[in-house]
């Protein structure tokens, strides 16, 4: 399309200037041209609607009480839904050239096709597609590299992901590359080209086991026909790096946490067309209840892959954020903590009793019904309840949340990491390997001692083990069982190095661990020696020991005349290169400042609150002060709130605050919070799956009133009065109370903040 024939004025100032004609035209791949066609469509899908409402156009559904499908438009792409008729297809051409007619657009008949459902017979296809002069297909192809319809998957389905990743990784030359190199380009594949079929359907089990043993074979330096060992079992290989695994993912559980994202996206999603058709057709329920989910022959491979999703990440690890309590089950569901309350009751719960809803245990004005709670939770989950509350005001509805994420919203990494979640117990070996990944070691040399640390580099003892070797002994020295040990330490060829490398304090242990203990102890100790970490010097020690051994075995050792000098010199260069990158993420400046409550404006009060929680979660309390521009009391109060964490008690001192404030009929309020966090949420607002979302809304409730309410985030420094007050709560009985003057406690604090004293605090300019 080339847009050459209006003329155009430009809007200058608000004038406009001198019609021109434009001469180039407009084309395909013009910035400008994708809004054009979208302009274009819309005058298009009006005419679809038009004639859909005259009672002409008869749209399909999928089944009963279902959308109704007429038209959808993606990208450049467009699709017409109508019942198989000719007088149909006739009303199709009518629009169509009605519009074409209208923009100067073309239908072209080549790209076109129909596709016709089963049951069409073959005669009235003929007369449709003769009538509309458009060829029928009973294959809609790929649509974004995906099959359209699938009736039948297999793995020649994707064959093309395969050929894809196989020959990304072929590109490079394995065996050039360090494992070191192999593993970052095994993750970099991994993680871009199979992913778009991933978060779309269930691959093949052979198409996943294909991508891992692909992955497997590159990482490990395997190519056509030449096979290397593979040091480390592949289910370790995908352990995360602090469990002693390389942090690759495997291809089946991330497939399922892919695809679940759409199911997520489906319960969440009440308003778009796909949802909506998908929940009909597959009567979607809620996520309480799942009847709806057990699996049905006649389902598409599609549906079937979301709903594996659904049953196996979803449904496993979905809580929700209470609004108004109608949704949520009491006991059942997950919403207060991690655990639903059924498995922290201390007693029963009485068999005939239905599984009540949260609305069901909540009064109006008098909180928890704790008559049907008290009997069967602990004093801990007492407590965690009085911190929230149920919201009968605002009208909002529960919320599904995404537990495994804090702020409640889903994520592909957190549904993989719940999906591997390895809860066995597992050999304290998570600290080892925490350490071998971070020393200050070129990549290659944290990969050797991972290796090691894994207990699979070949030794001759090992050889001789698997009658690999006739003999165990150390080809260097000749003088001892080759073990791991040996050739990194004690065989004299290393044990000479050592010795003159070690520092002093550490020399009379070095020699008497063994050799997990040793790498640990040594890996641990960041004291310098001669400008480099002593992690550093040791880590390059063992691999330069391994590096050397190698060589005497297969003949090729470098001349290295000094090799102590060799080792302290490469760990300097080392230290030196990383101290460079580092210095290029340039840290904040800070400054020390004197910072002191400063009063309000005359005609404003401010209010300060602050909130404690000792654990997080832990026993939470919260407190405020208002205060005129002299800095005299006009309020406070103190809030013992039970059990929960630090933001949560921060916002219920907020809410107190402005409870008591609006109370006051204070026209115009300034509140200064000290958690940054929290003013966020005030002012820019909170996603509806935050566990913090109830509490946050109902303080918008408030400030929304008709008055003047500004919040601003002050450091700690200038909120000690409200600080002072949320930790006098703990003294205190549970619940609210409120004080027409200052608790003689915090007098001295409040004179301080009158006088303008201030305390010294080093803050970050950016
Ligand atoms: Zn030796």
């Amino acid at each position: 399309m080339g847009v050459t024939g209006p003329a155009m004025h430009v809007l200058w100032n608000g004038e406009k200037t001198e019609a021109f004609t434009p001469s180039r035209g407009l084309r395909q791949g013009d910035p400008l041209s994708p809004y054009l066609f979208v302009l274009c469509m819309e005058r298009l899908c009006h005419l679809i609607e038009e004639s859909i409402a005259g009672r002409q156009w008869k749209p399909i559904s999928l089944s009963r009480g279902e959308p109704q499908l007429s038209h959808i438009l993606f990208a450049d792409d467009l699709i017409l839904f109508a019942e198989a008729s000719v007088a149909q297809i006739r009303i199709i051409r009518r629009v169509l050239e009605k519009f074409c007619m209208a923009s100067g657009q073309k239908v072209s008949l080549e790209k076109s096709k129909i596709y016709f459902s089963a049951n069409v017979p073959r005669e009235l296809r003929d007369s449709i597609s003769g009538e509309s002069g458009i060829q029928q297909t009973c294959d809609l192809g790929k649509y974004l590299g995906m099959p359209v319809l699938q009736k039948r998957l297999n793995k020649e389905t994707f064959g093309e992901v395969i050929a894809r990743v196989s020959s990304r990784m072929a590109g490079w030359k394995g065996r050039t590359l360090s494992t070191a190199g192999r593993l970052t380009l095994t993750k970099a594949v991994l993680s871009s080209v199979p992913v778009h079929s991933m978060s779309t359907i269930l691959l093949p089990k052979a198409t996943l086991s294909k991508l891992d043993q692909l992955s497997r074979n590159f990482l490990w330096g395997s190519s056509d026909g030449k096979q290397k060992q593979h040091l480390v079992d592949w289910k370790r290989v995908c352990r995360p790096k602090c469990e002693g695994g390389l942090g690759i993912r495997q291809s089946s559980d991330t497939n399922k946490a892919m695809i679940s994202k759409v199911g997520w996206r489906l319960l969440q999603d009440q308003t778009s067309l796909w949802a909506r058709v998908l929940r009909s057709k597959y009567k979607v329920g809620s996520a309480s209840d799942r009847s709806w989910t057990a699996s049905k022959n006649h389902w598409s491979s599609t549906w079937k892959s979301i709903l594996v999703g659904m049953k196996e990440v979803i449904l496993e690890s979905h809580g929700w954020v209470v609004g108004d309590g109608r949704s949520t089950h009491f006991w059942t569901d997950r919403w207060l903590t991690e655990k639903p309350l059924l498995e922290r009751t201390i007693a029963s719960l009485p068999a005939t009793q239905a599984t009540p809803l949260v609305r069901d245990l909540w009064q109006n004005n008098g909180g928890w019904r704790w008559d049907q709670i008290t009997p069967f939770v602990s004093e801990e989950v007492k407590l965690e309840l009085c911190s929230v509350v149920v919201d009968t005001v605002t009208g909002a509805e529960d919320r599904l949340a995404w537990w495994p994420s804090p702020n409640g919203e889903f994520t592909v990494k957190s549904a993989y990491a719940s999906l591997t979640r390895d809860e066995s117990p597992r050999q304290s070996m998570d600290t080892f390997f925490s350490r071998v990944w971070k020393v200050a070691a070129p990549e290659r040399v944290s990969f050797f001692l991972w290796l090691t640390g894994n207990q699979c580099i070949m030794t001759n003892q090992k050889r001789k083990r698997r009658h690999l070797s006739d003999s165990d002994i150390c080809t260097v020295c000749k003088g001892g069982v080759e073990t791991l040990i040996h050739i990194l330490r004690d065989c004299p060829a290393m044990s000479g190095i050592w010795s003159r490398i070690v520092p002093i304090r550490r020399q009379q242990d070095f020699f008497d661990r063994s050799i997990l203990s040793w790498l640990y102890d040594n890996l641990g100790e960041d004291g310098l020696v001669e400008g480099s970490p002593w992690s550093t010097m040791f880590a390059i020690g063992v691999w330069w020991g391994w590096k050397w051994c190698c060589g005497n075995v297969f003949g090729e050792n470098r001349k290295c005349r000094d090799r102590v000098r060799f080792i302290k010199d490469q760990s300097k260069e080392v230290t030196q290169a990383i101290e460079k990158c580092n210095a290029q993420n340039i840290k904040p400046a800070r400054v020390d400042r004197m910072i002191a409550w400063v009063p309000p404006e005359v005609g404003w009060i401010k209010l300060n609150t602050d909130g404690a929680s000792r654990g997080n979660p832990g026993p939470a309390t919260a407190g405020g002060a208002l205060r005129n521009n002299y800095g005299d009391w006009c309020g406070g109060f103190v809030l013992n709130i039970g059990r929960c964490t630090a933001p949560l008690a921060e916002l219920w001192g907020v809410y107190y605050g402005l409870l008591i404030a609006w109370e006051k009929h204070i026209p115009r309020l300034e509140v200064e919070i000290d958690s940054e966090l929290v003013v966020g949420f005030l002012k820019t607002g909170i996603n509806d799956s935050h566990p913090l979302s109830f509490l946050v809304r109902l303080c918008h409730g408030l400030i929304e009133k008709d008055w003047l309410v500004r919040i601003s985030h002050v450091y700690r420094e200038a909120n000690c009065l409200a600080d002072g007050l949320a930790n006098y709560a703990f003294s205190l009985p549970m619940g609210f109370s409120s004080f027409d003057s200052v608790p003689s406690d915090l007098n001295g604090v409040l004179q301080d903040d009158i006088l303008g004293s201030a305390r010294l605090r080093s803050v970050c300019i950016v």
